[in-house]
């Protein structure tokens, strides 16, 4: 599968395209299994929700077996609040620093997302764990746990981890939600300034999708709100998908720093 992505960048004219297909999230070995028996060249398998030593055996089972295929394997400990698809989880607990040499030497994973306050969706936070800007009205999120980013950075140099959850939720595009006809009072998310630091430690790779389903909804919602009579999917869609390509980039560019590494 990602090879039939690599030929097809070829054709576009890609000298030398490096295509990566991953898993995110895997909730089972059979799951990840079939993702590797498919040609991904990365899967997740986030275990996280189970006890420490069930976390293990699972991620271990999996790694054993992607690793005969050169397949790496993120894997997940400490556990992220938020929704998202079936990994489902009240409250968050951030990671321990104590256990990460354990897990990673045990389970042979190649990166480790790790839990330091982030979460999924657009909504990281309850107001009373928020305080509140007096100009704006708007939430201040409380910062992320850096501390612990740092224990594990210290426990393991050199090692990958992962931050998922990662969505800065910008205000500007609830604004426009909201002012056409949308409803998301006090969705708030991790500060693009957290994230630039982060990114500048052992933190390699930053999962952000919330952004980019905002950046469309506001586009999508514009458009409609502006000429009612639209009905043309491509008027509103091709708004919307260039309205992602800019945030994006944006992302790449000034918040991650990434730009220009698969040179
Ligand atoms: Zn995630």
């Amino acid at each position: 599968m990602a090879q039939g992505a690599v030929e097809y960048a070829k054709e576009l004219g890609c000298k030398h395209p490096e295509i990566v297909l991953h898993l995110d999230h895997g909730d089972s070995f059979e799951t990840c299994k079939s993702c590797i028996d498919y040609g991904f060249s990365s899967v997740m398998i986030d275990a996280s929700s189970l006890p420490f030593e069930e976390n293990i055996a699972l991620t271990k089972k999996v790694v054993d077996y992607a690793h005969q295929f050169d397949v790496t394997v993120e894997a997940e400990l400490g556990v992220l609040a938020g929704v998202e698809d079936d990994v489902v989880a009240e409250e968050s607990h951030y990671t321990k620093p104590e256990e990460v040499i354990d897990f990673a030497t045990r389970t042979g994973c190649d990166s480790l997302a790790i839990s330091i306050g982030t979460s999924h969706g657009a909504y990281k936070f309850k107001p009373e764990q928020c305080t509140r800007d007096p100009k704006t009205g708007k939430l201040v999120p409380p910062p992320l746990a850096f501390d612990v980013l740092e224990e594990v950075e210290k426990k393991l140099p050199g090692f990958p981890i992962v931050l998922h959850g990662s969505s800065s939720v910008p205000q500007e595009y609830v604004d426009i939600i909201n002012a056409n006809g949308g409803n998301l009072p006090d969705a708030v998310g991790i500060p693009e300034d957290q994230l630039r630091k982060a990114a500048k430690s052992a933190v390699c790779k930053i999962n952000i999708d919330s952004d980019s389903r905002l950046a469309f909804t506001a586009a999508v919602r514009k458009v409609l709100a502006e000429k009612p009579g639209e009905f043309d999917p491509r008027k509103y869609c091709g708004p919307a998908r260039d309205e992602m390509v800019k945030l994006y980039k944006h992302k790449i560019i000034e918040v991650l720093g990434s730009d220009g590494k698969a040179e």
